[in-house]
């Protein structure tokens, strides 16, 4: 008797464990003309975005999420090889046979046998055409001299889905190569310090390209609050908060 209760309270502490703690995400719904794109935030840099039945994996991190309770990946973009943006247990939590991995060339060191490509290439996946795009500082650099992220190092990565146009900046300054983008629909910009912007680095570069939504991410300690009144009065710039701290 003694173990048959024994074995009813470690079940019932299981299920206790399933419902109340798995992970709710915030999701947002941006409607294009080939149907809804789907935006799971989980965190930081990292994202997923599912479109037509393909699932879209960005910079996963195991801090984040536990990746073997997500959808598996068709598509895993990597922006470049720090910690938090490049986990190798992430990507394989998420692989399967046909799932195709994008990244920058420095993460090859970690994944000899995925496909990278270099500021300024791009392809073409389930419809889907990825642009890679620089990423990198101006402005902060390490105690050395060398910027966090030297140029021609990392990818930004531009999406085009139907007829919108996201995209995932990676870790970059308000670089020249960004301020040109036009016809931005949706674009995560990142914004912490020191290693990419401050809000009056994203409201420069906000007010040049004027993505349609801007999601700020990779913002740590940042007080979102601050972008939110630097762009208050840019009625087309719609400031979308989610927790991407
Ligand atoms: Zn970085
Ligand atoms: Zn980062």
């Amino acid at each position: 008797m003694k173990l048959i209760f024994a074995c009813l309270a470690a079940f019932s502490c299981v299920c206790n464990m399933a419902v109340f703690s798995a992970p709710v995400f915030d999701t947002d719904i941006i409607r294009s003309d080939a149907g809804d794109i789907k935006l799971t935030f989980l965190g930081h840099g990292t994202l997923f975005i599912e479109f037509a039945g393909n699932v879209i994996h960005i910079d996963p991190w195991t801090k984040l999420a536990d990746y073997k309770t997500l959808p598996k990946a068709d598509l895993v973009l990597i922006t470049h090889e720090h910690g938090d943006h490049l986990d190798a247990t992430a990507v394989a939590d998420l692989r399967k046979d046909s799932t195709i991995i994008l990244c920058s060339e420095a993460c090859l060191k970690v994944l000899p046998k995925e496909k990278a490509l270099k500021n300024g290439e791009s392809m073409e996946a389930f419809g889907i055409k990825i642009q890679a795009l620089p990423a990198y500082n101006i402005i902060h650099k390490r105690d050395n001299g060398e910027p966090f992220h030297p140029k021609g190092s990392g990818n930004g990565y531009l999406l085009t889905i139907g007829n919108k146009r996201i995209l995932i900046g990676g870790d970059t300054e308000n670089i020249d190569e960004l301020k040109v983008l036009k016809d931005i629909d949706v674009a995560f910009l990142p914004m912490n310090l020191p290693y990419t912007m401050t809000p009056e680095m994203v409201t420069g570069l906000a007010l040049t390209m004027k993505p349609k939504i801007l999601y700020p991410y990779h913002f740590g300690d940042t007080d979102t609050g601050k972008l939110i009144e630097l762009l208050k009065n840019e009625s087309a710039i719609e400031v979308r908060i989610r927790k991407m701290n």
